[in-house]
């Protein structure tokens, strides 16, 4: 049986710095081979986990190129082994650590040296 892996769109999937309601921005480099890598392992179910318009993402993916890869597109949180995500925080059990890392946390995107590539 096959892992789900829940992936976001803006901001992994996408060079994504603000958030525009009718605009998705262009592919990330590599984001075609890593999502190709995935589902060719026959490892990995993909579900694209977004909280955008479902056919504005729909239409996303098919111009991109990449719908093939995906199961399904979804706004609800599945089971799933790994959540790809660019505003999560990984929890390891201790809260006052957790407390400290939400005050840290900044998207990778905010800083540029980060951001291309
Ligand atoms: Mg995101």
């Amino acid at each position: 049986m096959k892992k789900r892996l829940m992936i976001d769109l803006d901001g992994v999937l996408n060079n994504y710095t603000k958030y525009e309601e009718n605009f998705i921005p262009e592919i990330k480099e590599g984001a075609k081979e890593f999502l190709e890598k995935l589902y060719n392992s026959e490892k990995y179910e993909l579900v694209l986990f977004t909280t955008r318009n479902f056919e504005l993402a729909q239409k996303w993916l098919k111009k991109e190129n990449i719908d093939y890869y995906f199961k399904e597109i979804t706004n609800l949180k599945k089971p799933a082994s790994i959540y790809i995500d660019d505003r999560a925080l990984k929890f390891n059990g201790n809260f006052n650590e957790t407390l400290k890392d939400i005050e840290k946390f900044r998207v990778y995107w905010e800083n540029k040296k980060n951001y291309a590539r």
